[in-house]
């Protein structure tokens, strides 16, 4: 696969599903990848990327945002509450936001800078122990103290469950969103992309399928 493959299948699946082309954002899932691969797609012109840890991201994407005009980078991983004020002078979006102590220190910071992240509240849609995100039945209350902080919130964001089908975790995100007000939708990874754009994601996460098998975390 490739950035070019990928774009391909993102556009066919917006087709399919009557959706606008170019309605559908396209996050590059750089985390844990070599350098030369980001450069890469970089190169080829695309400019929107994921990571998931703060300290690598620190380390890499200073220097391509100097060489690359207009790149924008989304925390799409778990964020931990000492890392945040990193966190929103790093990313352009947080897609993690799961817990009110996190978002209480989003929005001071915001307050205090004057401009914060769009933010997506993290949803843990198949309710798993392990896994971040607030619970379904948690979720319109969460929002609308995000919304109370002043906290831009753009949309919902999930992982469903390993092993099992992704589409009724996507739709069950689209009626969370739909009846919040919430437009943003972030769904789907290199396995289930065009589910996710099927279901009306905004945001896809691709990681694997664009650069490849990466680094396992050390
Ligand atoms: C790593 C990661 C992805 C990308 O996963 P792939 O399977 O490589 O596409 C997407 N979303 C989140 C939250 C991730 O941590």
């Amino acid at each position: 696969m490739s950035l070019q493959d990928i774009l391909a299948r993102v556009r066919a699946a917006e087709v399919a599903a009557g959706r606008e082309v170019g309605s559908v954002e396209l996050i590059a899932v750089s985390k844990l990848q070599p350098s030369a691969r980001v450069e890469a797609v970089l190169e080829a012109g695309h400019r929107l990327f994921g990571e998931n840890y703060v300290q690598e991201s620190l380390g890499k994407w200073p220097g391509w945002r100097e060489r690359f005009a207009g790149v924008k980078v989304h925390m799409i991983g778990p964020l931990q509450t000492n890392k945040a004020k990193q966190a929103v002078e790093t990313f352009d979006a947080i897609h993690s936001v799961d817990r009110p102590s996190l978002a209480e220190k989003l929005a001071r910071m915001a307050e205090q800078r004057g401009v914060s992240p769009e933010v997506f509240v993290q949803v843990n849609t198949g309710a798993e122990p392990q896994k971040a995100g607030v619970l379904p039945e948690q979720t319109d209350e969460f929002v609308s103290a995000c919304r109370m902080m002043g906290l831009p919130v753009a949309g919902l964001m999930c992982i469903p469950p390993d092993g099992e089908d992704s589409a009724p975790h996507f739709a069950m995100l689209r009626d969370m969103a739909q009846r919040n007000g919430l437009s943003g939708l972030s769904m789907g990874m290199s396995s289930d992309f065009e589910a996710a754009i099927a279901h009306g994601a905004t945001h896809i996460r691709v990681g694997s399928a664009i650069f490849g098998d990466r680094a396992v975390k050390a």
